[in-house]
């Protein structure tokens, strides 16, 4: 029997370019390359909708770039791993970290189990620039800052790693068969809802660089103001790549970084930095995903109204920049982040709902769901996270659809019913004359909705609730 076998566990990292465990298992002998739907230690976190879509497209993907030889399984890891020892004389177990905190507290208990049968177990920063616990304050403690974290502490740290070039050889074990085929791990929904994504994304690790080198050429130029213009391609679209780890931030850092040193490329490289700070957050306060970080808001007067959820949800609110980015989402599995703000805002602040009834539906439909950046980025809206915006500050969605769309391209391509409505009235049509409505066929409560709030009631309702909690 082989005696050197290894495995190489693909979890978030779902690439053979730059990816260090599995460069290193490579090393080792002979690779058993498995993936694990862990959807019982997930517990409220397991994927969603639209990330499983995701998945098995791109694990479709790796499996061809691993020539069939990909082994799939559902269920608790540390089993599936000691009885996979056990059957193939595995000398050791190689993955990329993760750093949701069920995954670590799962990890670490792995690991130990392992060692103690004697098994290797070894974990490699695959997923982020700089690991969380080397971007510290001088005093030792986390950074609750954006721009210091990244100024003082990821700027001023060691660069991050150089990529790694795909491994020349990988000798793929075949001794082993695995009954299980990705299609049976059920990723795709039971309901054909997922057609309505497909036309959008090209799924997998040679996508995704050809994404970023389009993006490169293309894009990069006019990204930092580009990239507030939901109708604009300013943006790279590489959120879920990144996300499922088909591109590693090395790769996308250093290809970014050959370029000239310009404006732009620094606002993109400090976006990947929100990134980093969002998961460096996520270590340091794993309750991020449910407790406001600041304490204060635990008294937040939040009202219940499923109506108005629902509303929401569906893009059917009446504020056309925020239906259109809701059912943006709907469509296409992704929001534009000028519009995610908007809508966000919306939510817990117009409509004073709980921010967690926004953070679970991203997390349903968002095909980037990513545990750290999702619950920074509604802690940041709610007012309640770290360095977050201030409260009071409220995104009107009509001033913000007036300056960022101003020909109304984003929002009627999403909403369609308001394409005759004049620029004029398009974000606020509850004040065009009914001429103007008539002419644009557009027939408030029937054929598009009336506002379900006032935008200015609403605006004072929020700060008095704000100044409520003090
Ligand atoms: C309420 C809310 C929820 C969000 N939920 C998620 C989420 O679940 N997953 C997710 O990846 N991003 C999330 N974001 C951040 C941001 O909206 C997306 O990363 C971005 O829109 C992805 O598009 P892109 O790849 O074209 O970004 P680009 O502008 O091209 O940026 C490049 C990369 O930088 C990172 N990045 C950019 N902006 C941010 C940011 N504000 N915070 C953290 N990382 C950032 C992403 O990895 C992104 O792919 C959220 C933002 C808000 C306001």
């Amino acid at each position: 029997m082989n005696k050197n076998i290894v495995i190489h566990w693909f979890r978030q990292d779902l690439r053979l370019y730059d990816n260090p465990s599995l460069t290193e298992a490579a090393q080792q002998g002979a690779i058993l390359p498995i993936y694990i739907l862990d959807d019982d230690n997930a517990g409220e976190h397991k994927l969603g909708g639209a990330s499983r879509w995701w998945l098995h497209y791109s694990l479709l993907a790796l499996n061809k770039s691993l020539k069939g030889k990909l082994s799939v399984y559902i269920g608790d890891p540390e089993k599936i791993l000691i009885d996979l020892a056990e059957e193939n004389n595995i000398e050791g177990v190689y993955w990329n970290r993760c750093y949701e905190p069920w995954r670590i507290g799962r990890d670490k208990k792995i690991k130990k189990v392992l060692e103690a049968q004697n098994i290797k177990a070894k974990s490699f920063n695959g997923s982020l620039l700089w690991e969380p616990w080397d971007v510290l304050k001088k005093d030792g403690t986390p950074y609750k800052v954006f721009t210091p974290y990244y100024r003082k502490g990821c700027l001023s740290a060691i660069a991050p790693r150089t990529p790694l070039a795909e491994p020349k050889y990988l000798n793929l074990y075949d001794g082993h068969s695995n009954k299980l085929t990705i299609v049976d791990l059920k990723l795709l929904p039971a309901i054909n809802w997922n057609k309505q994504l497909e036309p959008h994304w090209d799924i997998g690790e040679m996508s995704a660089q050809y994404k970023l080198e389009k993006f490169i050429y293309n894009r990069l130029e006019n990204y930092k103001r580009g990239r507030d213009f939901p109708a604009l391609s300013s943006v790279s679209r590489l959120s879920p790549h990144l996300h499922f780890g088909e591109i590693s931030p090395n790769q996308v850092w250093y290809a970014v970084k050959l370029n000239k040193e310009t404006d732009d490329l620094d606002h993109f490289l400090s976006e990947m930095g929100w990134r980093e700070f969002s998961h460096s957050l996520l270590y340091h306060f794993p309750e991020l995903p449910r407790n406001n970080l600041q304490t204060k808001f635990d008294n937040f007067p939040w009202l219940q109204n499923t109506k108005h959820l629902r509303c929401w949800q569906r893009g059917e609110t009446g504020h056309p920049l925020v239906d259109a980015g809701m059912r943006e989402l709907w469509q296409t599995g992704y929001m534009h982040n000028r519009v995610r703000m908007v809508v966000g805002s919306f939510l817990v602040k117009n409509l004073l709902l709980h921010w967690h009834h926004g953070e679970k539906w991203f997390w349903d439909c968002l095909l980037d769901a990513n545990l750290a950046n999702n619950s920074a980025g509604w802690q940041w809206i709610a007012g309640c996270g770290a360095d977050a915006a201030p409260y009071f500050r409220i995104f009107n969605p009509c001033t913000q659809g007036q300056k960022f769309d101003p020909d109304g391209e984003y929002t009627k391509r999403f909403v369609p019913e308001l394409k005759e409505m004049p620029s004029k009235y398009l974000f606020n049509p509850w004040e065009a004359p009914d001429k103007i409505l008539q002419n644009a066929g557009v027939t408030l409560g029937e054929n598009y909705p009336a506002p379900i709030v006032n935008l200015k009631l609403s605006r004072v309702r929020a700060l008095d609730a704000f100044k409520s909690m003090k």
